[in-house]
């Protein structure tokens, strides 16, 4: 059952104050949050749990390192001046 967890709670790191499991599980349009392992690992079978409540793919992309904000930036750079090289405003790229 996925609430099994849900009332338990912990102190978030990234927001600084308690809250509970449930939010750690659903935070990113109801995927985990990428902390959830390093979190949780002590308080419960967290990695057990996301095997048997997310896809397939989930573990991996919790455990895949983020991409480092420089790389982010130069790739966006790139793309910008291809595209004023292109005569092209690449608005997917953009956010609102
Ligand atoms: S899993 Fe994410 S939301 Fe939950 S306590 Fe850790 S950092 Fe905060």
């Amino acid at each position: 059952m996925i609430t099994k967890y849900d009332d338990l709670d912990i102190r978030c790191p990234q927001l600084g104050h308690p809250l509970n499991f449930s939010y750690c599980r659903s935070t990113h349009n109801n995927t985990p949050c990428r902390n959830i392992l390093n979190c949780w690992f002590q308080r419960l079978p967290v990695e057990r749990f996301v095997q048997d409540h997310f896809p397939a793919g989930t573990i991996e992309k919790l455990t895949t390192p983020p991409r480092p904000k420089l790389q982010s930036l130069v790739e966006l750079i790139e793309k910008a001046q291809a595209a004023k090289k292109n005569g092209v405003i690449p608005c997917h790229d953009m956010k609102q």
